[in-house]
């Protein structure tokens, strides 16, 4: 994973268009059939080259809805982030 979307999602679509590499997909094309956003790992570069911290978790209005957690081998990550904090339930805006 990279950054992870939690079951709290709201679905309110805030975050798809925030996606520079466009990772994020809605919960009808949730790849689990979970009624939330889903984030591809292996698309997801973090923001990486595109914006300060991941642009979709500074769009997202629910509070730590968006989480660290391990990046995929060969993708772009925040190297600040440490593994500890890629736990699954670290938001990543605090
Ligand atoms: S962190 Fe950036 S690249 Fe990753 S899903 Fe969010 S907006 Fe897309
Ligand atoms: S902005 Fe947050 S609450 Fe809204 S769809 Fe995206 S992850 Fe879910």
């Amino acid at each position: 994973m990279a950054v992870k979307i939690t079951d709290i999602c709201i679905a309110c679509g805030s975050c798809i268009d925030e996606c520079p590499v466009e990772a994020i997909v809605d919960d009808s094309d949730n790849p689990k059939g979970e009624d939330i956003y889903y984030v591809y790992p292996d698309k997801c570069v973090e923001c990486v080259g595109h914006n300060d911290q991941p642009a979709c978790a500074s769009a997202c209005p629910t509070d730590g809805c968006i989480v660290w957690d391990a990046p995929v081998d060969g993708q772009p990550s925040r190297s600040e982030i440490s593994a500890d904090m890629r736990n699954g339930s670290t938001p990543v805006v605090q």
